[in-house]
């Protein structure tokens, strides 16, 4: 058994509120651990829409909300450059839209401090061409792109370079509850299931959609439910800007230009589980019919492959108790279970949205430095973090890079990824997972879908690793690779992607005989002759 270790601050998750308070925490001098059962952005964080809100979409249902994105939208901006991409958005009412929402929707930026401007349809349609011609009007908004494998990168090293440190692939088995306390954890770790105890002062629950699981442990109730959300990435960057309908919020009324792709978003449905969930053919049929009224020409283009993430959406409504005032005015909200539950050392920071993680981290910290009795100033909006090493969304950069003699060996030509970026971030992030590699690098996430990239990425893992591993095991973590990929094509799968996918599966299938692997796990949802 190994040491029993103690930190003040211990965090459970590696989402964008996990890293947040745990950088947060860091910063103000806290010995700090945080603990995240998969890789960085695991969970919704990963899964996102890739939006970072101006706040205007939440101006008539929910201003404070508004407010807090408007103010974090600012902040981000300048702590985090190198994962923002500034390309302002568009508001557009179509012919079809309630002319009732414009007013309360120009009164309600204007109260959050939103810059929004009245632009002609026009002008709008001059910067964007490929937009309806249905337009009735038109708001610029200072919505912007932000990719979350880099923020999370950005936040991880700010938290290491602040002291702190992040364990990846540990789940949290055990709360350690003495006397109404929690006074620790167990953690295992994925790749021995080797348990480990880690004492802590104030144990900081930000799980997401998981929150409730974990408070569980220590026999609190929160209720978080899992509010399931599909998006569609473009094969091409249709727009340049964020465009929303300037309408009540509703299913598939954002499209976001992210790199290469635009992604059209999202739905709404409440799942019992935040592990199982399906993507339905009707949420694809939904969100390609909106996309076509933004975009007439939306259907023309290819439907590069669907995903889901998971809201981990509050509710307030604990068995017993009124709801909790300040849910009634936000988006998130941070339980101290001390109060709520007679439970001391846990607080649970839960809802909210990417855009005001860094909020939600602060008013937690603030939180436990009462109940530890050490108030310190927080330092998060005053910090920038350093320049992310690798963009992940920026091919020119890459297509520079690889326009050398001699030509640096490409392992998947969609994304510009070479063989010297697959050994370096296996070097760097130390994880036997091809899918760790593909949030580091964005290997396998262009037009192919890992079609050729997934083999020879599985080749270098496995020989780059000392000791060589099993097998078994690399077969395993390829074909775990190929399944994800496989899910996210199998919802979008006409035309061009059908080829693509007929393609795919002779290589691996057929050529490679994938599905007859000796491997390490049994391989699920790969495509077999049944699920093809
Ligand atoms: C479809 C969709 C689109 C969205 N689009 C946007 C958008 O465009 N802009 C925006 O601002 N917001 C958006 N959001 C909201 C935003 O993505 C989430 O609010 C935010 O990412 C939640 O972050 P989190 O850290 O709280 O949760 P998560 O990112 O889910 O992190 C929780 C982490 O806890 C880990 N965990 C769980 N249990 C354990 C355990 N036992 N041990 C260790 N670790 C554990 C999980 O693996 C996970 O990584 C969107 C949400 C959805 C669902």
């Amino acid at each position: 058994m190994p040491p029993t270790l103690s930190t003040e601050i211990l965090v459970i998750g590696g989402g964008a509120t996990g890293l947040g308070a745990a950088w947060d925490a860091a910063l103000r001098g806290y010995k700090t651990l945080l603990v995240e059962k998969g890789d960085l952005t695991h969970g919704t964080s990963g899964r996102y829409h890739g939006l970072l809100h101006s706040g205007a979409r939440y101006v008539v249902r929910d201003p404070q909300s508004a407010a807090d994105c408007a103010k974090e939208n600012g902040r981000l901006r300048r702590l985090m450059p190198s994962a923002i991409e500034d390309t302002g958005g568009y508001f557009v009412a179509l012919d079809e839209d309630p002319p009732g929402y414009v007013e309360p929707f120009v009164k309600g930026c204007a109260a959050a401090g939103i810059a929004a401007a009245e632009v002609s349809p026009a002008e709008a349609r001059r910067a964007e061409p490929l937009l309806t011609d249905r337009l009735a009007r038109a708001f610029h908004v200072p919505d912007a792109a932000c990719d979350s494998f880099d923020a999370a990168h950005l936040v991880s090293n700010g938290i290491t370079a602040a002291g702190g440190e992040v364990w990846l692939r540990h789940r949290l088995a055990r709360l350690l509850v003495e006397g109404g306390r929690v006074v620790g954890a167990e953690l295992e770790r994925a790749s021995d299931g080797e348990r480990r105890t880690v004492l802590a002062d104030l144990v900081l629950n930000c799980a997401g959609a998981w929150a409730g699981q974990v408070a569980a442990r220590a026999g609190c109730e929160v209720r978080v439910t899992a509010g399931k959300g599909t998006m569609v990435a473009m094969n091409y960057r249709l727009v340049n800007r964020v465009l929303n309908r300037l309408k009540p919020p509703s299913d598939g009324d954002i499209l976001v230009p992210v790199g290469t792709v635009a992604v059209i978003g999202t739905t709404d449905i409440k799942v019992e589980n935040p592990d199982q969930y399906a993507i339905e053919p009707w949420e694809i049929e939904l969100l390609m019919a909106e996309g076509a009224k933004l975009l007439p020409r939306f259907r023309e283009f290819r439907a590069l492959r669907a995903w889901a993430g998971v809201r981990p959406l509050y509710d307030a409504s604990k068995a017993g108790q009124p709801a909790e005032s300040r849910l009634l005015t936000r988006a998130h909200a941070v339980l101290d279970h001390a109060a709520r539950d007679g439970v001391e050392g846990l607080i649970s920071v839960v809802g909210g949205k990417f855009t005001t993680f860094r909020l939600m981290a602060e008013e937690a910290v603030d939180l436990a430095g009462v109940k530890l009795g050490t108030q310190r100033a927080c330092a998060t909006a005053n910090t920038p973090l350093e320049p992310a090493a690798t963009r992940h969304h920026v091919l020119r950069g890459r297509l520079a890079a690889s326009e050398v003699y001699p030509r640096p060996a490409l392992v998947c030509e969609c994304e510009l990824v070479t063989r010297e970026e697959v050994t370096g971030a296996l070097t760097r992030s130390q994880s036997p997972v091809l899918n760790d590699l593909r949030r580091d690098l964005r290997l396998g996430m262009g037009p192919c879908q890992a079609g050729f990239c997934a083999g020879r990425a599985a080749a270098l893992m496995h020989a780059g690793r000392e000791p060589e591993p099993p097998v078994a095991e690399s077969n395993s973590t390829l074909l775990e690779f190929l399944q994800e990929r496989w899910k996210g094509l199998r919802p979008v799968m006409w035309g061009a992607n059908l080829r693509q996918m007929e393609l795919d599966l002779n290589i691996y299938r057929n050529l490679l005989g994938a599905d007859r692997l000796p491997t390490a796990r049994p391989p699920e949802t790969y495509p077999t002759e049944k699920t093809a």
